[in-house]
């Protein structure tokens, strides 16, 4: 039986079953490869790490754009850096209220293949009339870019190979000039339980450009390790604390079905375990604890 055997942690690593190698090569950025599973469906791995499964990349998905979204309630021009799979896209243009959703990804094979072998995932988002899709280093696109954004959202590789320098105080300080007074910027920040350092540099940058940082947590079954984090800024300390019943009345309105996304997660996902709070720095701990207003 083949075995795909992703070695992201040190130590410890997992292996899926490959039940069929649906394609593989080395694209312009990356090692590529896409093959069947008998838990997870069609699987997507980028320099053997694995990215995005047919069965559980709702989760992510959902979380990673309806927790800002819901939380703001007024978004309406969007950036996602990366999403090459397009399932980012898929969910920002289900919110009938954005104007533009502005997409920037390296490598043009991934929306090409994930488009062919993943096509749930975006279900059309790429031509989508207010979809905007940019082939470029995310790190160029908003050091140049002259457009502003109510909500960017890094959906990343993790800081390996093209995806390093979205992980950078260079690259967080082009995003928040140009992210809106009141906007918010969220991460795809690794599995909290293995990538703990990552977490606490993106907390560490973003504490020094804003007002509130924090994070917020949903586990994804191929992200192996327990809860992924999803980091969180804004210079608006009260996104972040929008109560249950306007999430609520928020997420009634919008009319978004969700399979994993609820207001009541929402409310609960930036509750964290005390052994990452003790891990962020000690002067800016309070900023990660959210005290909800109630
Ligand atoms: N959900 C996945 C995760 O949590 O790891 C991420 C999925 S998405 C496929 C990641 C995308 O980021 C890939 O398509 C990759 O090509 C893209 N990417 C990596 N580095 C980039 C960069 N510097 N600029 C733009 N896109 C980049």
């Amino acid at each position: 039986m083949k075995q795909f055997k992703e070695v992201l942690h040190s130590g410890y690593q997992q292996t899926l079953e490959i039940t069929k190698v649906l394609f593989e090569s080395k694209t312009e950025h990356q090692h590529l490869v896409i093959f069947e599973n008998p838990v997870f469906g069609r699987v997507m791995a980028l320099d053997g790490i694995i990215q995005t499964t047919e069965k559980d990349e709702f989760i992510y998905h959902e979380m990673l754009v309806h927790v800002p979204m819901f939380a703001h309630g007024n978004i309406k021009d969007v950036l996602i850096i990366g999403g090459g799979d397009g399932g980012i896209l898929r969910e920002v243009l289900r919110h009938q209220t954005i104007n533009s959703a502005c997409l920037v990804e390296i490598d043009a094979a991934v929306i090409d293949l994930c488009q062919t072998y993943f096509p749930l995932h975006s279900k059309g988002a790429f031509s989508h009339p207010k979809a905007e899709i940019t082939i470029q280093d995310g790190c160029a696109f908003v050091k140049n870019t002259p457009k502003k954004y109510d909500l960017i959202i890094c959906d990343s590789t993790d800081p390996i190979g093209p995806g390093e320098s979205l992980f950078t105080a260079e690259f967080y300080r082009d995003c928040k000039s140009i992210l809106n007074d009141d906007g918010i910027m969220v991460t795809q920040n690794g599995v909290l339980y293995f990538q703990m350092e990552e977490a606490k540099n993106t907390y560490t940058f973003f504490t020094q450009l804003y007002k509130d940082v924090g994070f917020y947590r949903a586990a994804i079954p191929s992200y192996v390790g327990g809860d992924m984090a999803f980091g969180w800024a804004s210079d608006n300390t009260h996104h972040r604390k929008t109560t249950l019943s306007l999430i609520q009345k928020r997420f009634y309105e919008a009319k978004v079905k969700t399979k994993y996304y609820t207001p009541e997660l929402h409310f609960s996902a930036f509750a964290l375990p005390q052994y990452v709070i003790d891990a962020l720095p000690a002067n800016t701990r309070t900023s990660a604890i959210c005290e909800h207003v109630s």
